[in-house]
């Protein structure tokens, strides 16, 4: 199987690389699937995914490519998920939200309100008889606690299966919206809540997952169908046990490390063509809660997200081998 398209995409370079190292940068392009990465020991390694996007690319291409297709079979009734994985500072939380959820020009404008506009689109191009409601909720997931980011009482929510919606976070707040205006709102509202719970516990929003759920409910006459949605800004992929960490600083690391390997493993499994039956989505919260947006119908992308410095050469080296891993 390869339902799973993975992608790299590569910022630019910040002011403080290029104190250290001027313009070098760790990536040679070979074309737009494929690029030679050089590493700490100049050793050369090449790469090749479904897309790579190099610095300077643009938000929407990476939209179209990454996240439209999956949007078009959820509003259909199909699941999927649009993962984004790297080392903090690579990129991610820009890929997901754009420079600013709410104020924020086309250019910088991230996957998260493309796939609202996305969803409320291919909602308008649909056949009349159809009925549609689009709820969203959002969650975080801490120390493997998983956090309502609506509704900062709810702090341990379970994970849930049913016939009907499959798998679901039990009691997490759905906020039904109706246009992009109002997504967009709920959105800023969740990130909004992250960032102050963030501060009342001490926590870099780095060390949490952070997790989109959109289901998008269709009606025909008396028939139902769900599509789910989920968008994941995964918690810094850092190996932060290499630098003497003490603690409770040690203790999230051994835990997003956890998750994290969990969740190449399920990617792995699903995607090795001899796969056996066993899928291990019950090794992690972040697994269980993606359980049926990864595999079977389901669609799914992974953006590996990478600075082109040389300094990061070692990360980004790792965050590469969890996409190729992925494939
Ligand atoms: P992460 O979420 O992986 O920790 P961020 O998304 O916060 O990283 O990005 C770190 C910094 O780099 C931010 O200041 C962000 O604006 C900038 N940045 C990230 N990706 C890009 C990009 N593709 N183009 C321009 N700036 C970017
Ligand atoms: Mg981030």
């Amino acid at each position: 199987m390869s339902g799973i398209r993975v992608c790299a995409v590569f910022r630019p370079l910040n002011s403080k690389e290029k104190t250290y190292h001027g313009d070098s940068i760790s990536i040679r392009g070979i074309d737009s699937e494929s690029f030679v990465f050089k590493d700490e020991k100049d050793e050369e390694t090449e790469f090749r995914f479904d897309k790579v996007f190099f610095p300077g690319s643009e938000q929407a291409d990476i939209y179209e490519v990454l996240a439209l297709p999956i949007v078009k079979a959820a509003a259909s009734g199909a699941n999927g998920a649009v993962i984004t994985y790297g080392q903090t500072g690579a990129g991610k939380t820009y890929s997901m939200e754009g420079s600013n959820i709410i104020q924020c020009d086309e250019k910088h404008k991230g996957l998260l309100p493309r796939v609202v506009d996305g969803i409320f689109n291919a909602i308008k191009s649909s056949d009349d008889i159809v009925k549609y409601t689009v709820k969203l909720s959002m969650v975080e997931i801490y120390m493997e606690r998983v956090r309502d980011l609506f509704d900062r009482s709810k702090d341990n929510l379970q994970i849930k299966e049913n016939k009907m919606q499959g798998i679901f976070v039990n009691g997490v707040t759905e906020i039904s919206i109706s246009d992009s205006a109002e997504a967009l709102l709920a959105l800023s509202t969740g990130i909004a809540n992250r960032a102050v719970g963030e501060t009342q516990m001490n926590i870099a929003s780095s060390r949490s997952h952070c997790i989109y759920i959109y289901v998008i409910c269709q009606e025909i006459r008396k028939e139902r169908r769900h599509g789910k949605l989920i968008l994941v800004d995964l918690a810094g992929s850092e190996k932060a046990e290499k630098t003497g960490a003490e603690g409770r600083v040690l203790e999230e690391a051994k835990t997003i490390n956890r998750s994290l390997s969990a969740l190449g493993n399920v990617i792995s499994a699903l995607s090795s063509p001899g796969r056996g039956s066993h899928i291990p989505y019950r090794d992690s919260k972040l697994t269980r809660i993606l359980q049926d947006a990864l595999g079977g119908n389901s669609q799914t992308a992974l953006l590996c997200c990478c600075s082109p410095s040389p300094s990061n050469a070692s990360e980004t080296l790792s965050t590469l081998r969890f996409g190729a891993r992925a494939q």
